[in-house]
Order: C-alpha cells, then structure tokens, then sequence
C-alpha cells in the first residue's frame, strides 16, 4: 500500500465518522472520493486518477481550476487585507464589483447588496420585496407566487418557494410559510407561448395580487428543480403580468447567470428586466462563497423612504475583499474571452455529443441550451453506482433523479467534452445501469 492510498483511505473513514456532506446520511454514508488538487478542467484524486469534470463543482467553476489569472487576484489581495467590515467601511474590490455588476446586468438593476451565498442572496431578496411594500404601506402583500419545478436555495425563506413536491415542503410543512405556486412551465424554449401556457400562472396573480409582494423565478432554465428550459416568451409574459398587478419579479440567475445560456444573463433571451436580480455561483468563477442581491431604484428608493430608513440586513462577510477580487478577475476574464462565440462552440459540441444517447432505451429526452447538456432517464440512477462508473471512465458527473447532466467549465476543448460524453454514454449505455 502506497503512502497515497493509506492517506486516502484514512481521510476517508474519517470523512464518515465527522464529516456531513450536502444532502448526506451519516448512518448509511455513501464514500466520497478524496480531491487532492485540481487544474484547467481536471480533477486530481488521491489514488492519482484524473477526471474531466462535466459539474464546474456545481456550477461555479467557470474558467476552470488553479485559473493564473485568478489565482494572481486572490494572491494579489491576501497581501493587502482578507477581510475588513463592511459597515462604514468600503473598499475598492467591492466598489469595482459593484459598478461591474450593475453594468452588464439588464437596465434599471442599479444597486447591489454584497451576501454570503445564493441561499442567502434569495433571502435577501425576498426581504427587499417584502420590507418595500411595508414600506409602501401594502403590508398585506406577504405572499409569493413561484413556479412548479423551480429551485431557490435550502434557507427556510428559500425553502418555502422551491417545488412543493420534489422540494422539502412534505418533510417542513408545519414550520414553512405558504405561498402560492403556479405550473411548472412546459412550454419548450423554441415556441411561442400560447394563452393556454401562462393561464393558470395569470389567474393566481390576477386573483391574488393585492397578497402577492413578488414573483419569484429562475429565467428560462430552471436547475436543480428539474433542468427545465422553457420559452423566453413565457418570461416575457411573466413580466408584463408583474408590471400589471403591481407586484415586483425576482429573478433567481444563481444558476444561469455569466453566460451559462448563452446570453451573459438568461433574461436577456426575454429582454426582460426584472425588479431584483440574485447572482451567485460563478460570480467568483468558482473560488470561493459569494452572491449579490441587485435592484432598481424604485427598491432601493421605496425601502429607504420607509419607517425603517435602511434596508434591514446586514451579513458579517459582507463585501468580502478576497470574493470581490476574484469575482472581478472572473468577471475580466469571462468578458475579455470572446465568451459568447465560446459557449455557441460548446453548445454545438454538445448538440452533436448528445444525439446517440436519443437511441438508448433508457433515455427518455435529451437537450441543450449553452453550455448545459442534459439527458433524462425514463428511471431513477443509482448515484452510488453510476458515479462508481463515471470515475472508472475517468469523468466526474454527479446525476441527481432521472437527470444525468453536464454543466462543464467554458475552458474546455472540444476534445475534452467529446471525451466527457463518450464517457456517460459508455455508462448509459452498459445495461442495469438504471435500477
Ligand atoms: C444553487 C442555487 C441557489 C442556492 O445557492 P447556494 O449558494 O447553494 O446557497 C439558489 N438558486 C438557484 C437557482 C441555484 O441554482
């Protein structure tokens, strides 16, 4: 046995006996695989066998690992200060995210609230809407409209407006609050949306509305509830409806936010502009927790104009300089990229990629939008089992449900990504994958 392997072993077994992992069982743990180092678009495990990793680590790792230019940023500012408060003080990586982040967002998001999460960054959102029409005086407006399907965050405010179903409603239901959910969209992202598609979503918010303080959403991709791509059209819908009623749009863009659509933001596909905008994930490429709650004027004004005088938040992390130097290097290096014609590159790649898997018996869809590829199973994976499999292929995918999906770092060639599908399909593919 190698010094390697026994450091593995041993960092593993101590893995279960401590250590929780996301959405884990402590008494029946599944072994988690040891990641010793990671560069470009692999992973390095501890017995030295390499992945290509088709996750970004759950989104974020847009440009890859051990980025240089990244790298130099969080180098560059540990030698100045790590972290500093944030009230009344400020400091020039936050202000340069800011000013950033306002600029290529869509029109009218013109101030920015520095969190700690997503999670956190849909709270923040969700106490924007509420605080501005108690100060507005509507504070009758305490209710949300949300999507079927749609995903927001584990946080209890977060929780409540995630899919009721597949979501964690059942197991909370005495302690979240209830809000008002509208059908999942199921109109595709190449159609029209017809009356019959928006109907019922209409009909909550026309008889509801003097209730409802926001609408909250994932624009045109909804994740981790389903890898539903529905219609910029719907969006557009949405909005207008919004504007109507008087009730204020969220767009949760954690997920499809800096290019992963194929527009820098998915509201673009809709040239819509939500009230409030939560950004997340990639926002530091990856390297480290940070999220921003953005917003119009008329928020911004609307709450600070109120009885309280501020808005009532205020996290201890708060504009971290580490995060907000990274995030600004992230942000210079998607733009400077020519990051748009490489995502279409992908988003080719991954069109051609996916089209064998459409014959498998197994599968029962297969589709693409940017750099997300997904192909859904008529069953259930067995995580344990098919990720034993994806690592063998030397590939790090992570299923969840009847989705076997790939959401790949934007530096990865198409060789790599050829190699990455050719991987899942060998797995899809070999029979009694799918219990
Ligand atoms: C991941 C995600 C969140 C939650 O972000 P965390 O950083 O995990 O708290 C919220 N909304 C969407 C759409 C997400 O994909």
């Amino acid at each position: 046995m190698t010094a390697e392997t026994f450091q593995s072993s041993e960092i593993s077994q101590k893995d279960q006996q401590f250590v929780w992992h996301p959405y884990s069982s402590l008494t029946h743990p599944i072994p988690a695989y040891e990641v010793v180092s990671a560069k470009g678009v692999y992973l390095q495990l501890a017995d030295g066998t390499q992945l290509i990793d088709g996750m970004s680590s759950w989104w974020c790792a847009i440009h890859g690992y051990n980025h240089p230019e990244l790298n130099a940023a969080a180098k560059d500012q540990i030698d100045r200060m790590s972290h500093v408060m944030f009230g009344g003080i400020t400091h020039e990586p936050a202000v340069t995210l800011c000013e950033t982040l306002v600029d290529i967002t869509p029109t009218g998001l013109n101030k920015v609230f520095l969190s700690d999460s997503g999670s956190v960054s849909v709270e923040v959102a969700i106490k924007m809407a509420f605080q501005y029409w108690i100060s507005q005086g509507h504070s009758n407006k305490n209710k949300l409209l949300s999507l079927k399907g749609g995903y927001h965050g584990d946080t209890f405010a977060a929780m409540s407006v995630c899919d009721p179903t597949n979501g964690m409603h059942h197991i909370f239901d005495q302690v979240l609050p209830q809000h008002y959910f509208a059908p999942k969209p199921k109109v595709g992202f190449d159609q029209d949306c017809n009356d019959s598609d928006i109907a019922e979503f209409r009909a909550i918010l026309q008889t509801n509305h003097q209730q409802i303080a926001a609408v909250i959403l994932e624009p045109i991709v909804q994740g981790t509830g389903g890898m539903n791509f529905y219609s910029p059209d719907y969006l557009k819908q949405v909005r207008a409806l919004c504007t109507q009623h008087n009730v204020l749009l969220i767009a949760d863009e954690i997920a499809t936010g800096f290019g992963r659509t194929g527009k820098l933001f998915a509201c673009e596909w809709a040239n819509i502009s939500p009230d409030i905008m939560c950004l997340g994930k990639s926002l530091t490429g990856g390297y480290m927790t940070l999220a921003a709650t953005l917003c119009t004027d008329e928020v911004s004004n609307g709450i600070c104009d109120g009885e309280a005088g501020c808005f009532m938040h205020g996290p201890t992390f708060m504009g971290n300089p580490l995060a907000c130097s990274v995030a600004n290097a992230s942000i210079d290096q998607l733009l400077g990229d020519n990051w748009q014609a490489n995502i279409d590159r992908i988003a080719s790649t991954l069109k051609t990629q996916i089209k064998p898997f459409t014959h498998l018996d197994n599968v029962a869809d297969t589709r693409v939008l940017g750099a997300i590829g997904v192909i859904e199973m008529k069953e259930p994976v067995n995580l344990a089992e098919i990720q034993r499999k994806f690592v063998e292929q030397g590939i790090w995918v992570r299923p969840f449900g009847k989705l076997v999906y790939v959401m790949p770092p934007f530096i990865i060639s198409d060789e790599q990504l050829e190699a990455l599908m050719r991987g899942i399909y060998s797995v899809l593919s070999t029979e009694n994958t799918v219990i």
